[in-house]
């Protein structure tokens, strides 16, 4: 048997067009994720107006939602069949820091992934439609973003004894070993008011994420 060379030149041809490719895609991927909305962009979205995002502090600031999140929360939309009432969208700084419980005490995070337009807070009616719409957004980061790393909290009203509310955020990363999801509960946080979820209820959840988790 032919001993195989040390170099083989067929090799080039796979070498070559990785290497012309791979800093592209690099590249491509990297402003898509920084890419703010625009108005054609939103011509494009069936499920939400960019106002649903607006922080309350600046008319108009739902525009700088990024355009990965909003592909993805419409496709969530577009797959759960109910509507998504989003509490918070984009907040500016000063929006962010207002953001205290009965206490006078801040407890959104200073590096929020809301002040970078990569976040929002969906309200729901109850556990089963909060069930379905974490799954569904674990679902669609699988399918169509699995480059992208999740952050969900899931929070027990406290002022609609069956409602909940589900805050997530996606960041993308430039590779897989980078990524991981993280998900945390508003019983981890006691300070700030909510509703605790039950024992049960917390197992539920942490069913989903462990189902679907990257
Ligand atoms: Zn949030």
């Amino acid at each position: 048997m032919k001993k195989a060379p040390f170099f083989n030149i067929k090799a080039l041809f796979v070498i070559i067009p990785l290497a012309v490719l791979i800093p592209i895609l690099i590249l491509r991927f990297r402003q898509q994720s920084k890419a703010e909305t625009t108005p054609a962009f939103w011509r494009t979205v069936r499920h939400f107006q960019s106002y649903e995002f607006d922080s309350p502090f600046e008319v108009g600031s739902g525009m700088r939602m990024k355009q990965h999140f909003i592909r993805l929360i419409d496709e969530v939309r577009h797959r759960v069949g109910f509507v998504m009432s989003v509490s918070s969208g984009f907040r500016t700084p000063e929006h962010n820091s207002s953001i205290k419980n009965s206490n006078g005490v801040q407890y959104s995070s200073s590096n929020s992934p809301h002040m970078s337009g990569i976040a929002s807070d969906v309200l729901t009616n109850d556990l089963n439609d909060t069930l379905k719409l974490m799954t569904t957004i674990m679902q669609v980061r699988n399918q169509k973003y699995p480059t992208m790393s999740l952050g969900i909290g899931i929070y027990g009203s406290s002022s609609r004894p069956n409602g909940f509310f589900i805050h997530f955020d996606t960041r993308e990363h430039r590779t897989a070993i980078l990524q991981k999801d993280t998900m945390w509960t508003g019983n981890d946080y006691p300070q700030g008011g909510y509703r605790r979820l039950t024992s049960q209820e917390l197992q539920l959840f942490k069913n989903i994420f462990n189902q679907y988790k990257k």
